[in-house]
């Protein structure tokens, strides 16, 4: 079967004045995959998302959302995706259910398809005990999960996940990697992460960026056999640092 693209990028670029936030991606990832965007503060990733879930327009450059142009047909791109942002979006005085309404409610448009599919979302996160509670009564993993939970309601074929588990307890962020392992190849995942452990229990491919700038993608093993270096920690440590080396010092934030 072939596999279709899902996200392709050309050259996009963002700049903030002086700063270059993305300088000149280059990406391609495939319908179904999850691919994890790693960097240190600073580096570009949150920018990425931002241009291609169209909420931020490219300085230069161009991306396509199955085949579709983010700067030219805009809706049509925020029809395609959903994405979970690192604030989340979460209304903090709305219930958990009266949020995932909110949400259907601007993705879906119809009554009756809003109702069953508020009540299979609720179902599928596990969210029904929290049905009933406000947002802001939730602990992080559960206000996690409703993030999510939003972002999904629309059924997108691309999924934008900025960071979801950061901050959470252990437990919290396994039983959340359960509900994200879930979604794999029902949708296109770009997932980003601090955490390595996590990039590699979920990703199939991990992209590393430093300074705005795609500096290595694959899979674990060809970045182990390219660096010579043992787990996506070390692998990463050794990007930046060359990376660093060859660019004066690697700037955070
Ligand atoms: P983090 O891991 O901290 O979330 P990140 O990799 O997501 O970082 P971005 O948030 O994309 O990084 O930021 C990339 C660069 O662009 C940073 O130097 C940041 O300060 C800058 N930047 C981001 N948004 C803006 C903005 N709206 N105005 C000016 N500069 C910005």
């Amino acid at each position: 079967m072939k596999q279709e693209i899902a996200i392709r990028t050309e050259s996009l670029t963002k700049r903030y004045g002086e700063k270059l936030a993305v300088d000149h991606l280059d990406l391609t990832v495939a319908e179904g995959e999850m691919l994890a965007l790693l960097g240190v503060n600073g580096a570009g990733k949150t920018t990425t998302i931002r241009m291609l879930s169209g909420l931020s327009v490219p300085t230069e450059g161009t991306a396509w959302i199955l085949g579709k142009e983010v700067k030219k047909e805009k809706d049509a791109v925020k029809r395609l995706v959903g994405i979970s942002p690192q604030d989340t979006a979460v209304a903090d005085n709305l219930t958990v259910e009266e949020n995932l309404k909110f949400m259907a409610g601007i993705c879906l448009g119809e009554k009756t398809r809003i109702r069953d599919r508020v009540e299979e979302v609720l179902k599928s996160f596990h969210l029904e005990e929290v049905r009933t509670k406000r947002a802001k009564t939730l602990s992080g993993g559960w206000k996690r999960k409703l993030s999510i939970a939003m972002a999904i309601i629309g059924e997108p074929k691309v999924l934008f996940l900025d960071e979801p588990t950061l901050g959470l307890d252990v437990l919290a962020r396994r039983e959340l990697w359960r509900e994200i392992e879930a979604l794999k190849s029902r949708m296109t995942i770009i997932l980003t992460t601090h955490y390595m452990e996590e990039a590699q229990a979920l990703a199939d491919r991990i992209a590393i960026m430093i300074d705005g700038r795609l500096e290595e993608i694959g899979t674990l093993a060809q970045l182990e056999e390219k660096t010579g270096k043992q787990g996506l920690e070390e692998v990463f440590v050794y990007v930046a640092e060359q990376a660093g080396n060859q660019n004066g010092s690697v700037k955070r934030g």
